[in-house]
């Protein structure tokens, strides 16, 4: 039998790691894993797709963030580590 740790969220496929990197983020210990779709073709579609969402979200999260602290500079800063990730 074999696990399917991260299966393609399009094609089901187990997803290459492509790099893992460990980050101290408030205090903790965070492991960000990239993966990838063995289909560069599936892998097209859905990095289109997750960049959709991820615009999608980091506009509401810049929306929220402005609502409660206008003069708080930290979601820039946040925002800018995320980018640099992906
Ligand atoms: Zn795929």
């Amino acid at each position: 039998m074999i696990f399917v740790k991260n299966p393609c969220i399009r094609c089901g496929k187990q997803r290459i790691v492509v790099k893992t990197k460990r980050e101290l983020i408030n205090g903790s210990w965070v492991t960000t894993t990239t993966t990838r779709c063995p289909d560069p073709d599936c892998q097209r579609i859905v990095e289109k797709q997750l960049k959709k969402d991820n615009d999608a979200r980091e506009m509401l999260i810049s929306q929220f963030k402005n609502l409660n602290s206008p003069f708080n500079r930290r979601s820039d800063i946040v925002l800018g580590k995320r980018k640099k990730n992906i």
